[in-house]
């Protein structure tokens, strides 16, 4: 039997042929037009940071080349969303578009519209649900409200529903025999060259194949010590597949099927709390849909009254790190070189900004959106906020790190340090993470001039845990 329907497949954030049901329904009922649109209509509060833009041009291309293989090819477009979709459909005589559902805020409003304009112009949108274990609003308590702590949350996902069984992507594409106007893939490329791309470059390796290979190589490597080695900073032990899994690059239903073959699964801790930690993505999603303005706002209202700081020196230092506190300029300097940081890494930088600093989550967050290859709207909102102590099952506001001890806890031999502060490489190790307490002779025996070479801590950490706590006090 023929089968004549002509489907637009819309990418998003979904960018891999592997358990793909928009593509793989798509190419049951004929003709395929895979199509990714580059927003015109991009608002500043909602248009991709430069890392991540950097990411997903990348992954364009290696999506581009895979369904090249399978004999289809990408569109890219350029324009207002309902335009490039509607003329592209009338061009090709394509009668349903196919997407995955996106978790975030402004594309949801998006495909909302888009349902409506659809309707009446013939035109049919097809929804799957997006890259997470649980579709968002299927996990809630028993007075089927949504969960604000996390290991119930976790406990009920597992109890509750089966992950959907991944599935593979088709062999062969059929497309229409006319070709599309759209943008060159290389094209991309030109216009993102970020000054930091040259660390992305040698780091990363976008694209569904990169992604495999990451995960592959983390099975092999560092699964089975996660638990243990997730918080050590100059070591890998985690898996850095944040960007992947944002970018949908890699299905989450695919790792967690990969994973849980093994027989008594949970009983093996570090596939468990890798698991474990895809479930915070999940409860990250979750939250997000249920609570859409804590992109900006506090979920805890009082935080609303929070005193933060408006200070523009300090929050530049902190994003060059230059605060003077070496495990907190290590980490932002990471960040500026490859997008990108481990978790207990962001966890101390976000707590230095809050705490130390007294300067809002949402400069952070915004900071964290331009630089983060992973950046994600859900994650970074429930991070900081978490930080921050305003959001759902937050570190309280009074816990506040200390970032010596920290240095010293996950980074003993300052590595970590040395790597991305070559400035103090030749320091002790005692010495490392508190510069200003070392000797004179030993700061010059190492090259260090404090106040010329490196900076003097921007703030007295002892101090500014008391002003801390005395602002977190004034909305108690
Ligand atoms: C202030 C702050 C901001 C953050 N911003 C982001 C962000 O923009 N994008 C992002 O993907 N993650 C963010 N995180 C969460 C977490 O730090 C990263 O997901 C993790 O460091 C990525 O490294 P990995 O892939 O090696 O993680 P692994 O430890 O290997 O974990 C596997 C996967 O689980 C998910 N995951 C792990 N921890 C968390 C968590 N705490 N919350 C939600 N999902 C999690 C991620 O998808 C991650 O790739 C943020 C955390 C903090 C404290």
């Amino acid at each position: 039997m023929e089968l004549t329907n002509t489907t637009v497949v819309w990418y998003r954030n979904d960018l891999r042929t592997d358990d793909h049901a928009p593509l793989v329904y798509a190419a049951q009922r004929g003709n395929v037009i895979p199509l990714y649109i580059l927003d015109f209509d991009e608002t500043e509060k909602n248009s991709l940071g430069g890392a991540s833009k950097w990411w997903r041009n990348h992954s364009l291309i290696s999506l581009s080349e895979s369904l090249k293989k399978m004999g289809s090819q990408l569109v890219i477009r350029q324009g207002k969303v309902e335009q490039v979709l509607i003329e592209l459909c009338s061009e090709a005589g394509a009668d349903q578009i196919v997407i995955h559902d996106s978790i975030e805020p402004d594309a949801l409003e998006c495909d909302d519209k888009l349902d409506d304009l659809f309707d009446r112009s013939g035109v049919e949108l097809v929804r799957f649900p997006s890259n997470l274990l649980w579709p968002v609003g299927s996990i809630l308590n028993n007075s089927a409200n949504p969960y604000q702590v996390f290991t119930p949350f976790w406990n009920r996902g597992i109890q509750q529903s089966k992950i959907g069984q991944p599935i593979s992507a088709p062999l062969k594409l059929h497309s229409p025999d006319q070709r599309f106007t759209q943008l060159s893939v290389e094209q991309l490329i030109l216009g993102s060259n970020p000054e930091w791309a040259s660390g992305m470059n040698r780091r990363w390796s976008p694209g569904e194949n990169g992604a495999f290979n990451s995960f592959r190589q983390f099975q092999d490597l560092y699964l089975e010590g996660y638990h243990e080695d997730r918080d050590q900073l100059a070591d890998q032990g985690w898996s850095a597949l944040s960007a992947p899994l944002h970018f949908g690059e890699l299905s989450v239903r695919r790792v967690w099927h990969t994973l849980t073959q093994q027989a008594n699964w949970e009983q093996d801790p570090g596939r468990y709390s890798f698991l474990r930690q895809l479930g915070w993505r999940d409860f990250a999603a979750h939250l997000l849909n249920h609570f859409p303005h804590t992109t900006d706002n506090p979920l805890r209202e009082q935080f609303q009254q929070f005193p933060w700081r408006d200070n523009e020196n300090d929050l530049s230092k902190w994003k060059k790190g230059m605060t003077g506190y070496p495990v907190v300029d290590a980490a932002m300097r990471h960040l500026w070189q490859e997008g990108w940081m481990p978790n207990r890494a962001r966890m101390i930088v976000a707590s230095f900004l809050c705490k130390d600093l007294l300067i809002s989550w949402q400069d952070g967050a915004a900071w964290f959106w331009d630089t983060l290859v992973d950046a994600d709207i859900a994650n970074n909102t429930l991070g900081w906020q978490w930080v921050a102590g305003s959001g759902a099952d937050a570190s309280p506001f009074f816990r506040i790190f200390n970032p010596m001890t920290q240095g010293k806890k996950f980074d003993p031999k300052g590595e970590y340090v040395r790597r991305w502060v070559p400035e103090l490489a030749s320091l002790s190790d005692k010495n490392i993470h508190t510069p200003w307490l070392a000797p004179v002779d030993a700061l010059n025996n190492a090259g260090v001039v404090l106040g010329k070479n490196y900076p003097y801590p921007i703030v007295d950490h002892a101090q500014a845990r008391v002003s801390a706590l005395d602002a977190y006090s004034s909305i108690k």
